[in-house]
């Protein structure tokens, strides 16, 4: 099987691809076998919502509470990603080096894996991006995807967090391998708290320093451009001076979504 190029993914209609990974993180089966948006629901209009921001802004734990409340699942490429690493998978050996680096993983893998992801049966009502698109090409290969998803309710919420808060929630953060959830080590001590799955909690490769800065760089040169790409469709949240419990970040994004 072969990836095709970006911009030569669709018809008209439908997207019909076969993709080269299969994921150990995802275990439904697609609902038909060439890949289509026939399962999206064209009854409820789709509520789309992509949640933008620098790494360690928060998207991760603003999703899952997005995800709860609005019965839609949260998308994480990154966690399909680190699960793929965990499991040894070629998906996995493919994408660590640029992950550990605190480089993007390519356009063309990223696309795959996300088309193969949305057109599972639970993404049917929509779903939460967090962390996708990360650069031009993939929100116009999106936008490509959205025409085929009819109905669709498109929300966009960039959380502007200030450098500093970024530096310390990066140097506090633990999560967990298997559900992904993320603690903070001003709230538990690692070596006594295990994760509310029962899973052992570690700390991401990529949450050192330096590959902070990295990825913040990468963020800024590669993401923020989305930011003028997406135009007044943004809604902005920010978190300035003071960091604020994610709790009260949740709140302030619900607010825009309400
Ligand atoms: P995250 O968990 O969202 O912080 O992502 C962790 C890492 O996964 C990123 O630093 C990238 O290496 C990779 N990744 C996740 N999503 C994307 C994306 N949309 N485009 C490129 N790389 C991504």
């Amino acid at each position: 099987m072969k990836i095709l190029p970006i911009n030569n993914l669709s018809n008209k209609n439908n997207i019909h691809k076969q993709y080269k990974y299969t994921l150990a993180s995802i275990t439904k089966p697609a609902s038909c076998d060439t890949v289509c948006f026939k399962g999206i629901n064209k009854t409820v209009a789709p509520k789309i919502i992509i949640l933008l921001g620098a790494p360690n802004s928060g998207k991760g734990t603003c999703a899952r509470q997005i995800a709860q409340k609005y019965s839609i699942p949260q998308i994480s490429l990154g966690d399909v990603f680190r699960r793929e690493i965990k499991y040894g998978t070629a998906l996995g050996a493919e994408v660590k080096t640029y992950m550990e680096s605190g480089g993007l993983v390519p356009d063309n893998i990223i696309i795959d894996v996300l088309t193969n992801r949305i057109t599972q049966e639970d993404c049917k009502n929509g779903f939460i991006l967090d962390g996708f698109p990360r650069t031009i090409p993939q929100a116009e290969r999106f936008d490509e995807i959205l025409k085929n998803i009819k109905g669709a309710e498109l929300r966009i919420i960039n959380l502007d967090v200030d450098k500093k808060i970024l530096y310390k929630r990066s140097a506090n953060r633990y999560i967990c391998p298997e559900c992904s959830r993320v603690y903070s080590l001003e709230k538990f001590d690692p070596k006594t708290s295990v994760c509310e799955c029962g899973s052992k909690l570690i700390k991401r490769a990529d949450d050192t320093p330096d590959v902070l800065t990295k990825r913040l760089e990468n963020y800024e040169k590669q993401t923020m451009p989305l930011l003028n790409y997406y135009g007044n469709k943004v809604d902005y949240v920010g978190i300035h001076g003071i960091d604020v419990p994610a709790e009260e970040t949740f709140a302030r994004v619900d607010e825009k979504l309400g």
